[in-house]
C-alpha cells in the first residue's frame, strides 16, 4: 500500500498492523505542499494495492504520479471524508493564496478528525481485505482510545494558558488551534513556495508588537529565515512545530507529534 504522507502511513500501520505493508511517498522532511515525485515514487504506484491520500487538491503532484504509473485502476481512500472543513477567509491584502479553495486540507492536526480518519482507512482495508475484517476494526478502537486519553491529557494542559495567540508559519494549523483553543493570529506564509513581500512583513511587525505576540511558530519543512528575522525585529520567540512526523527527534508517530506539538507550544507560550 502507498500513503501520500507520513502520518497516512502511520494511520494505516496503526489500524492494519501486521497484514499491511506501507510506503510513504513524502518523508515528514518534505512539504506537503512543494514535493517532486522520485522515480521510485511510480514504481511504488505501480506495485500498489491501494493508495491512502488526503484529497482536497493537497496531493497536486500525486495524480501524475498514477497517469505515469498506468494505474487508473488502484483503489483510492480519500481520508478528508466525512471531515467538517475549515476554509480559509483570512483577509490580507497580500494572500492570492486560493490553494484550499476546497477547504483547508491539514484536517489531521485535529485529533478529533483523526478518529474520522481512522473510520474511513479502516473501512478501506476491510474492502480490500475482508478477511483481516476483526483485526482491522480492533485495532482502530484501541488506538482511538489511546488518542482519546492523550487528547484530553494535552486539552488539560492547554486549559492552564493564559496567553494562546501566534502567528504560524503556514495556514497548516487552523484545526489544531480550533480543537485546543489556540488563537492565530496570522501566517507567514499565505502558501508555501510564496516569499512575504517587504509590505507583509512590516504588518507581521506591527502585529506582533501591537498584540503583544509571544511565539512564532515555524516549521521545519520550510525556510527558517523570515521566522528569524522577525525574531531579530521584535524579539518574539521562535518555536519549531511540525505539521508531519519524522522531521523531529521522537515524532516519527503522530500520537507522539501532537505530544510533541502541544507540549512545546505550552511550554513556549508560558504554561507549565
Ligand atoms: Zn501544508
Amino acid at each position: 500500500m502507498v500513503a501520500t504522507l507520513p502520518v497516512l502511513k502511520d494511520f494505516t500501520e496503526a489500524v492494519g498492523g501486521p497484514h499491511v505493508r506501507v510506503v510513504s511517498l513524502i518523508t515528514g522532511f518534505e512539504s506537503e505542499h512543494t514535493y517532486s515525485p522520485k522515480p521510485s515514487d511510480i514504481l511504488s504506484i505501480q506495485n500498489a494495492d491501494l493508495l491512502i491520500k488526503i484529497g482536497l487538491g493537497l496531493e497536486i503532484w500525486a495524480a501524475s504520479l498514477i497517469e505515469n504509473a498506468n494505474r487508473p485502476d488502484l483503489p483510492i481512500v480519500t481520508t478528508s471524508n466525512g471531515v467538517a472543513l475549515i476554509k480559509d477567509d483570512e483577509g490580507h491584502a497580500d494572500d492570492h493564496g486560493d490553494d484550499h479553495a476546497q477547504g483547508n486540507p491539514h484536517i489531521w492536526l485535529d485529533p478529533e478528525n483523526v478518529k474520522m480518519m481512522i473510520a474511513v482507512i479502516t473501512k478501506g482495508l476491510i474492502a480490500a481485505d475482508a478477511i483481516h475484517e476483526a483485526d482491522y476494526r480492533k485495532n482502530a478502537a484501541a488506538y482511538i482510545d489511546r488518542l482519546d486519553v492523550l487528547q484530553k491529557n494535552l486539552q488539560a494542559k492547554v486549559n492552564g494558558l493564559q496567553d494562546r495567540a501566534i502567528i504560524t508559519h503556514h495556514p497548516a494549523w487552523p484545526y489544531f488551534a480550533r480543537r485546543f483553543g489556540f488563537v492565530i493570529k496570522g501566517n507567514i506564509l499565505s502558501q508555501v513556495g510564496s516569499e512575504p513581500s517587504p509590505k507583509r512583513m512590516g504588518q507581521l511587525i506591527r502585529l506582533i508588537k501591537q498584540e503583544g505576540i509571544k511565539v512564532v511558530v515555524s516549521e521545519p519543512q520550510l525556510n527558517q529565515k523570515i521566522p528569524q528575522i522577525l525574531a531579530q525585529e521584535t524579539g518574539v520567540r521562535i518555536v519549531s512545530l511540525s505539521p508531519l512526523p519524522g522531521a523531529i527527534p521522537g515524532t516519527e508517530h503522530y500520537l507522539d507529534l501532537i505530544r510533541y506539538n502541544i507540549e512545546t507550544l505550552v511550554a513556549a507560550l508560558g504554561g507549565a
